[in-house]
């Protein structure tokens, strides 16, 4: 693995050489290219919203200066309109980007909003609802512990075995991962154990989007797609679980905003073998993965894939932009 200091070396020289930009330019000319870009959260403050560099946030100048330079470079569309010309066939610009922010965190319309509007740029947000009525993400609860505990490490118990999980990014990205592939009762349970005895009080639900926020948000140049109820991992669920789970999202979004929902994005990545299924079912028209790559202008419609956005210094960003774009030529 490269150190950061390194890698944001390399992309320096890379751009002053004007190498990267090169790159980009040949590969952008070379195919019709849908760059789906997938955020979180734009914060004012990085250290304080992501303590262990999870890369969960992009702070808000480095977020407006990606805007510039896409805007120079591409053509920002929203999802829903990309997906349109796709179906009925219509002529798409031949380097299409599209902004998305998934999960629902209030710092989208307080930070990302204004900053989308004073560049005319469309976004699309996906909401695991139950935040919008006062559910906290298990992932915030952890890091929150991880963050506000003072001891060198957690030891928890799972299945009868100990683990002695160091309080630390490794430790909290271990465990992370870990949780993911648990049902929620377990994961319930572990929380607890790391929970116990300490005194972690900040309500952490003001992070996320209200009702009325919601609807504020959509007065911005935002569109709103599902992402599920509780944000849980699919590919862990049966069908019928599954189906709650979206019904429910796409219904609560629909009497909010008193418009069809039709996109969808899976939490955390995982599709599982059914969910495509559902998805169809219920009439969602696409979904958004977390695989990372280039889409064409044929991509199966359910499993669109992303490029996160790192909170990195343009030349940085081009340097993963030529990597993605890059991963079209093998
Ligand atoms: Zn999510």
């Amino acid at each position: 693995m490269i150190k950061p200091a390194i890698k944001e070396l390399i992309s320096k020289t890379l751009d002053y050489t004007g190498i990267s930009s090169r790159k980009i330019h040949g590969m952008l000319n070379r195919y019709p290219n849908w760059l789906v870009l997938m955020y979180h959260r734009i914060v004012t403050d990085r250290k304080q919203y992501d303590p262990f560099s999870l890369g969960m946030c992009v702070e808000a100048n480095v977020f407006d200066m990606q805007l510039r330079y896409l805007k120079k470079h591409f053509t920002v569309l929203p999802v829903s309109e990309v997906m349109r010309k796709i179906t009925q066939h219509e002529p798409l610009p031949p380097n299409v980007v599209s902004i998305t922010f998934d999960d629902g965190y209030k710092d989208n319309l307080l930070n990302a909003a204004p900053i989308l509007q004073q560049h005319q740029v469309n976004a699309s947000v996906y909401i695991a609802t139950n935040i919008l009525y006062g559910e906290v993400f298990w992932w915030d609860r952890v890091i929150q512990i991880f963050a506000e505990s003072q001891c060198a490490d957690f030891e928890i118990e799972i299945e009868s075995t100990t683990y002695h999980v160091r309080r630390d990014r490794s430790g909290v990205e271990w465990l992370l991962a870990y949780l993911w592939q648990l049902n929620s009762e377990i994961k319930e349970q572990i929380i607890n154990q790391l929970l116990a005895g300490k005194n972690i009080v900040k309500d952490l639900s003001l992070l996320y989007l209200n009702e009325q926020e919601l609807q504020q948000i959509t007065q911005y140049n935002f569109e709103v797609g599902a992402h599920t109820c509780s944000h849980p991992n699919l590919s862990l669920m049966k069908q019928s679980d599954i189906e709650s789970e979206l019904i429910g999202s796409k219904q609560t979004l629909e009497r909010i905003l008193q418009t069809e929902i039709n996109g969808f994005a899976y939490p955390g990545g995982y599709i599982g073998d059914q969910t495509i299924d559902v998805i169809k079912k219920l009439n969602f028209e696409y979904a958004l993965t977390t695989i990372t790559g280039v889409n064409s202008f044929e991509q199966n419609p359910y499993l669109i894939k992303r490029m996160g956005m790192p909170d990195s210094s343009l030349s940085d960003f081009k340097r993963c932009l030529s990597n993605v774009l890059g991963s079209r030529e093998h």
